[in-house]
């Protein structure tokens, strides 16, 4: 059985830093949705431009054309020792098509690490990237509220879709670097027991 962790929380909870740390650490392949938009917009394909329209108002892109795009990557990568769910699932109808998924192709998501930072900071974060990252919906302090507003409305509940399974974890995500990721490792340590 692999290693599949859903690494959640809000915009600019750490997702993206750690994700880097858990795949250098665990060789987990690390699939970011919003990644994986911003590539498109990029190469100006017809799901970039698609996708830009929702990201750049802070909305969430269509469950549909979501899920389909994640489960094209998965399957992309079948020799994968696991995955890193990094900002997927983000509503009930993509966290039950990731489950009914990974469950054909014999696989299970193993736990969910939901990184916790308080909404201040989050916004101070967020637009401390905007000023080097180049995204457009990290410069804007309306759209980044926003953004944390439609976690709170539609992404938030997965706490309790995973906490049903046991697999909830809450971690802070206040500190160092190196110490959450410390935090990140010691749950992942005793699942993998
Ligand atoms: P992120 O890089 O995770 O902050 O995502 C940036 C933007 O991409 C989000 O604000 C959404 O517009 C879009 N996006 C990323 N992942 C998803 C997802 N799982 N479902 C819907 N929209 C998404």
């Amino acid at each position: 059985m692999s290693l599949n962790i859903v690494l959640f929380g809000p915009p600019g909870a750490g997702k993206g830093t750690q994700s880097e740390k858990l795949v250098n650490k665990y060789g987990l392949v690390h699939l970011s949705t919003g990644d994986i938009f911003r590539a498109n917009i990029k190469q100006e394909t017809n799901l970039g431009k698609m996708a830009k329209t929702y990201m750049d108002a802070g909305n969430l892109v269509p469950d549909e054309v979501t899920i389909g795009m994640l489960e094209a990557e998965v399957k992309k990568n079948s020799q994968a020792r696991g995955f890193i769910f990094d900002g997927f699932p983000r509503t009930p109808a993509q966290a039950e098509a990731l489950d009914k998924f990974l469950d054909s192709i014999g696989e299970k998501i193993t736990v969910m690490l939901a990184l916790q930072v308080p909404e201040e900071e989050l916004v101070k974060r967020l637009l401390l990237r905007g000023k080097d990252s180049g995204r457009p919906d990290d410069q804007d302090e309306n759209i980044v509220r926003k953004r944390i507003q439609v976690y709170h409305d539609q992404t938030a509940v997965l706490a309790d879709y995973y906490g049903k399974q046991g697999k909830f974890h809450g971690i802070d995500g206040i500190g160092e670097i190196d110490t959450i990721f410390d935090r990140l490792c010691g749950i992942i340590g005793s699942e993998m027991n």
